[in-house]
């Protein structure tokens, strides 16, 4: 451990400042202004360190972080993609960063051509008639999403459509957003291919059924090829079709969710178009229908004043600056530069869904892991963490749970061939590591500054602050 990894309150020693205010600076004890109800009974304790060991703390905390603006961070079904700057330059700009929701209407007109804007551009990409943008996540747009749903079938008078289909390789939060809208959550099977069972779904469907989600490249990063048909099937029985666009960038420019006969669905402009995203916000999660649902878009009550403007804002300047051309490069390069890692590192990892995959895809743990009498062989989890002490970001591991190993890598449309080819390089070194040795990963990350915390207690009893032991 470097002596500045010490937290700030072990370099804390008593009786050492950075700077102190003189007491009689403006000739007067200001501490009686203050009601003694509101005041502390005993002083906070604070640390006591110099303004040198100040700056290197808050210096070396910055750089523990690992973003997409330190490295290469391939994390499945999360695109995390790098974000031109010039769009939170935009962004800042005093005249958007300054609006206040309740300004009067007559001095936001700029601000709400920017919704409009953006309105007619995401309808154009995705073929809904209209968005709304008051949520502010992909999960809340899914909420947003099937209460819309719900409402379609309640101003029928249709009272008995309490369930919803959702495909088992669907992204967590789909099953838990028709739970929270009190829908019952009904699962339908992939078939080996790793796309929704059509056999599977005929039997599901009924009068009792509020309609289906899904995403289309699918959580594996696979195109469901019988989306005609599922469509077809759904509102034959009276269902909507619901798509989780969490994910477009694949789609862009490409195929539309409405032409493939989707009624409602929710974008993630923090994943595809432009905020960055990762340590829980800020985002924005539009909700686009079909002209047939338009009446049903929340005007309010579903997040404060109109969503998260920085997000929307940002959305708007990047797809304008792409323009109709570029946009369609997106979806390109993201699926070639899965493409061209899964087939070069298919040799290593097991590849269970072989076919060509969209923006991302799926291994399921190594083809020799190293394992012998007596030796317990690497896991998804020890490539992980190995892969860190090169600098690279783990993609997303043991999820979908359709596999026991499963390491799930999304490139994205922004690494250049050679990151990519850097990556694929130490993928394959890890491998030949796990052959010869699984104990070496099974000790990684061995440069980091933490290496393997009890993983289930770090999740639910996270201790994140230094605790006042005194
Ligand atoms: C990220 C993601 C979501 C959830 O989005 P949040 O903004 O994190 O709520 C939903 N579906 C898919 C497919 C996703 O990748």
């Amino acid at each position: 451990m470097k002596y500045y990894d010490k937290l700030i309150f072990e370099l804390s020693k008593e009786g050492r400042t950075a700077f102190t205010l003189p007491a009689d600076r403006w000739g007067m004890d200001c501490t009686g202004a203050i009601p003694s109800a509101l005041r502390r009974e005993k002083d906070a304790v604070l640390p006591q360190v110099s303004e040198v060991d100040v700056v290197r703390h808050y210096t070396n905390l910055s750089q523990m972080n690992f973003g997409v603006d330190t490295g290469f961070y391939p994390l499945g079904s999360c695109t995390m993609k790098y974000n031109p700057k010039i769009n939170e330059e935009i962004a800042s700009m005093g005249a958007f960063a300054g609006l206040h929701p309740l300004q009067p209407d007559h001095t936001v007109m700029g601000a709400l051509e920017v919704y409009d804007g953006l309105d007619h551009a995401l309808a154009a990409i995705t073929g809904m008639a209209h968005f709304t943008f008051l949520p502010c996540a992909g999960a809340h747009g899914e909420l947003t999403g099937l209460m819309i749903m719900r409402q379609y079938h309640m101003a029928k008078g249709d009272l008995k459509r309490t369930k919803v289909i959702v495909p088992d390789s669907a992204h967590g939060t789909n099953p838990a957003s028709a739970a929270v809208c009190g829908l019952e959550v009904v699962e339908v099977k992939s078939n080996a291919d790793g796309l929704v069972d059509v056999e599977a779904l005929k039997p599901l469907l009924g009068d009792d059924i509020a309609g289906i989600m899904m995403t289309n490249p699918n959580t594996l990063g696979l195109f469901e090829r019988e989306i005609g048909e599922i469509a077809t099937l759904v509102h034959g029985c009276g269902g909507l079709l619901y798509y989780d666009g969490a994910n477009m960038n694949p789609l862009l420019g490409m195929v539309r969710p409405g032409d493939m006969g989707f009624d409602i669905m929710h974008l993630n402009l923090h994943k595809t178009f432009s905020t960055p995203h990762g340590g829980g916000g800020p985002g924005s999660g539009p909700v686009g229908v079909a002209e047939h649902l338009v009446e049903f878009l929340p005007k309010t009550r579903v997040s404060g004043f109109n969503g998260n403007f920085g997000v929307i804002l940002r959305a708007y300047a990047y797809i304008l600056m792409l323009g109709k051309q570029n946009v369609k490069l997106a979806g390109k390069y993201a699926t070639m530069s899965a493409n061209y890692i899964k087939e070069s590192l298919k040799d290593c990892y097991k590849l269970p869904i072989p076919s060509v995959c969209k923006h991302e895809f799926v291994f399921d743990g190594l083809i020799n892991d190293g394992s012998r009498e007596g030796v317990e062989g690497a896991t998804t989890l020890d490539v992980a963490k190995r892969l860190l002490d090169f600098g690279f970001h783990a993609p997303t591991i043991y999820f979908p749970l359709l596999f026991h190993q499963a390491l799930m890598i999304e490139p994205t449309e922004t690494e250049s061939i050679e990151t990519i080819d850097a990556f694929i390089d130490v993928m394959k070194k890890i491998a030949a590591e796990a052959a010869e040795d699984p104990s070496f990963l099974k000790s990684a990350p061995h440069c980091a500054p933490i290496s393997r915390p009890d993983e289930t207690t770090a999740a639910r009893q996270p201790v994140l602050k230094w605790q006042d032991s005194l």
